[in-house]
């Protein structure tokens, strides 16, 4: 769980971290550098916490919900975006999906 650490302190650090295509998008304040640093230098991992989830990862509240939005919780586990949406902006790494 290093990278979903590294991930909370660059938002802490107010720094976005996207994924588009293969590669790593990191957005923010010039003095938050050394941990973008830290970022690239996970970047394997942290790729893999920013892309979908597989869909069977996903938890859901509802029975038979087949939405494909998504949120990944700060302890690492990935929320469905409808049935099980974020209440907390503090409990939330990032979303995706439609
Ligand atoms: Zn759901």
């Amino acid at each position: 769980m290093g990278s979903l650490k590294l991930l909370l302190e660059a938002r802490a650090a107010g720094l976005t971290v996207t994924v588009q295509a293969d590669r790593l998008v990191i957005r923010g304040p010039k003095s938050a550098a050394p941990l973008a640093r830290k970022l690239i230098d996970s970047k394997p991992d942290v790729m893999a916490l920013l892309r979908p989830p597989p869909l069977r990862d996903v938890q859901h509240r509802k029975a038979g919900c087949t939405s494909q939005r998504w949120w990944l919780h700060v302890w690492g586990e990935y929320c469905c975006g409808d049935c099980f949406p974020c209440r907390d902006e503090a409990a939330l790494v990032t979303a995706g999906g439609n």
